[in-house]
């Protein structure tokens, strides 16, 4: 374990939009900003240095790109642009923090066994996929038995080409997963466990018109069921099902299952912090700031949204933290 002796004007943790943006911004006033990038994990889906976006083929909702762009070149976009006003970028996760309660320094705690230290730090670590909560989910995830929460990273896979998967949930998530894999699959079928889709017009509407699509209303899968291959290994055959309404049981042939059931804020290299979170666990921020309860902590993107989650919002939001931090850093006589 080292100490750094410098203490940094800004460390951004996390490389999404929120984070890029706000290396942006504080790059351009001089804060000499610091991002950690993360490392590659499976946490137990992947996760990406980069963040959802690695994972989404198309963005077509981010303004000034009038043809859309695909995720991971979009990030790679911004990741340069940070780096032309010097940034510097550190491929580790922050794995612990501990935040002064009388302003700055903070101290953090690098996965490279790196002790750093920052007057401000801006939290842009966004979110990772939930899961149903299922042993046999988790088993057969872990163990590439034909579980995914990513589509777009599997689900050009042999394993589901030309057969029928199926994909939990009903939100934008869920149609873009589905819709995703009516390329490669006989069949799709959408679980839901609603009479309604969450997910927006335009997006059910595309994955509707596909000849191999279907909605299963009203159901919850409740188990997975698997049986082993010729390498002995455990694969998916069949999702048992419940109907919401009746309680009746039925089972689904499939050979892959798609988990699309939203996401939750990466947060857990912060709990033993005294920042504060929202009743769903995200962080809580003051008065339309990207302020935190501690000085000279801000967050921005996913991580501290759980409402409009979109890459235009984190950005904004990572826009908003930089100018937050250099406001606050010459409030302190810090810069
Ligand atoms: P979401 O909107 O929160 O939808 C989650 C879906 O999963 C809901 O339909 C929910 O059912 C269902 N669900 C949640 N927990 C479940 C469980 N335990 N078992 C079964 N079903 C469960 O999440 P999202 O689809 O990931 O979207 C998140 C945000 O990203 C949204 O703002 C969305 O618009 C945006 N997004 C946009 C795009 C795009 O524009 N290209 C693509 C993806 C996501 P209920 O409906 O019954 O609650």
């Amino acid at each position: 374990m080292s100490t750094e002796s410098t203490i940094h004007k800004v460390v951004i943790i996390g490389s999404g939009p929120s984070g890029w943006t706000a290396a942006i911004y504080a790059a351009r006033a001089n804060l000499d900003p610091v991002v950690y990038v993360g490392v590659p994990k499976q946490d137990p889906g992947p996760v990406l240095p980069g963040g959802q976006l690695m994972l989404t083929t198309d963005v077509e909702n981010y303004p000034g790109f009038p043809d859309g762009i695909a995720g991971p070149e979009m990030m790679m976009k911004f990741e340069q642009q940070a780096r032309r006003f010097g940034t510097e970028v550190i491929g580790e996760d922050i794995t612990k923090c501990e935040f002064s309660s009388d302003g700055s320094p903070h101290t953090l705690h690098t996965s490279g066994g790196t002790t750093i230290q920052a007057h401000a730090v801006i939290i842009s670590t966004g979110a990772t996929a939930n899961w149903i909560g299922l042993e046999s989910e988790m088993k057969l995830a872990t163990s590439g038995g034909g579980v995914s929460a990513c589509a777009v990273c599997d689900g050009a896979l042999p394993m589901f080409r030309d057969q029928h998967v199926a994909v939990v949930g009903g939100g934008d998530s869920a149609m873009e997963e589905a819709t995703f894999l009516t390329k490669f699959a006989s069949k799709v079928s959408v679980i839901h466990r609603r009479d309604e889709l969450r997910a927006s017009k335009v997006m059910q509407e595309r994955f509707l018109a596909k000849e191999n699509a279907e909605v299963l209303w009203n159901k919850t899968v409740i188990d997975c069921l698997s049986t082993p291959d010729e390498h002995g290994n455990e694969k998916i055959h069949a999702v048992r099902l419940k109907d919401t309404v009746t309680g009746e049981e039925s089972e689904l042939s499939v050979k892959g299952l798609f988990v699309a059931i939203g996401h939750s804020p990466a947060t857990k290299f912060l709990q033993d912090t005294d920042l504060e979170f929202d009743d769903k666990g995200y962080i809580d921020l003051k008065n339309r700031s990207s302020k935190t309860n501690i000085e000279g902590v801000f967050a921005a993107g996913d991580v501290a949204d759980s409402v409009y989650r979109q890459a235009i919002t984190a950005s904004g939001m990572g826009c908003t933290a930089a100018l937050d931090a250099e406001h606050w850093l010459g409030s302190k006589d810090l810069i």
